[in-house]
């Protein structure tokens, strides 16, 4: 293992006002920056008190985006602080380092923002295997783990008026779930689970100032709709238009043309052998 005293070219990679890299060491596959908190206080993450009020240290360990192909892992001694809010429900508080290190995360939100860029371009097994290769340790689950708590932290989106509603499966014949889309902004909103409509009218309870419902052809669908907002304008999008138009075409075919037909081979092959043989004499 190379020990490499002062790696100053890598502060400026860190949040140098909060963090001070102490060593580095380096192995075949690895690099570990060893470095210690060295802030005098803290935002409460909950409810934004800032405090000097300190607690203790401990050690975290986390992964950060990999150098050269080697995995790289931090080892910061971090500071923890009381909350002084006597409202508040947080006894104690961990160092976020300016957005740099999520307070219970176990790995840099650099590091974060590229696994999820990745996993939204690829898939989560395959960001997850292309991350390893990359030396960047995570399993598909985590990925997804990942993935939803970004999510869950995002803002509730406004819903428009007019929202489009569909299902979609998780797993086919299986697991399925609903989509509902703004129309306005062509943005997802939400997604329910079930295609049932159970989920939707709990949905629907809190959006009753929807006035245009733009939905496939299931029933369950329609009946929660109209029930929930009964003044709303039901439209049947273009997608499932179509699928009725060609449903009810061959319904009509079918009535008409004989369920097989026969082709008459025997006169094909034959005249497919006086085309080659009226070929083959033109070239010889
Ligand atoms: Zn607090």
């Amino acid at each position: 293992m190379d020990n490499i005293n002062e790696p100053t070219f890598l502060r400026e990679f860190f949040p140098e006002k909060y963090l001070k890299i102490i060593e580095m060491d380096q192995e075949e596959t690895q690099i570990c920056i060893h470095m210690k908190s060295i802030t005098t206080h803290c935002r409460c993450h909950k409810c934004g008190t800032l405090s000097s009020t300190y607690h203790g240290t401990y050690t975290r360990r986390v992964q950060d985006l990999p150098i050269l192909g080697k995995t790289v892992r931090l080892e910061i001694k971090a500071r923890e602080y009381h909350c002084t809010n006597d409202k508040c429900d947080v006894t104690t508080i961990a160092e976020s380092f300016d957005g740099f290190l999520d307070p219970y995360s176990r790995m840099t939100e650099r590091c974060a923002d590229f696994i999820c860029t990745l996993a939204l371009e690829t898939s989560c097994e395959g960001c997850s295997r292309i991350c390893n290769k990359l030396g960047i340790r995570i399993s598909g689950d985590s990925v997804i783990r990942l993935l939803i708590k970004r999510y869950e932290a995002l803002d509730s989106p406004i819903v428009g008026e007019a929202v489009g509603i569909d299902d979609f499966a998780y797993k086919k014949r299986n697991t399925y779930g609903t989509i509902i889309v703004d129309e306005r902004t062509h943005i997802p909103v939400t997604l329910l689970d079930g295609r049932d409509g159970e989920s939707l009218r709990e949905w629907l309870k809190n959006n009753k100032h929807i006035k245009v419902v733009t939905r496939d052809r299931a029933s369950a669908y329609a009946k929660v709709i109209a029930e929930e907002l009964p003044d709303a304008m039901q439209v049947a999008d273009r997608f499932h238009l179509h699928q009725n138009l060609l449903e009810a075409v061959k319904k009509a075919l079918n009535q008409y043309l004989p369920a097989t037909i026969t082709i008459p081979h025997e006169k094909d092959s034959t005249d497919l052998e006086a085309t080659c043989k009226k070929n083959r004499n033109r070239c010889g």
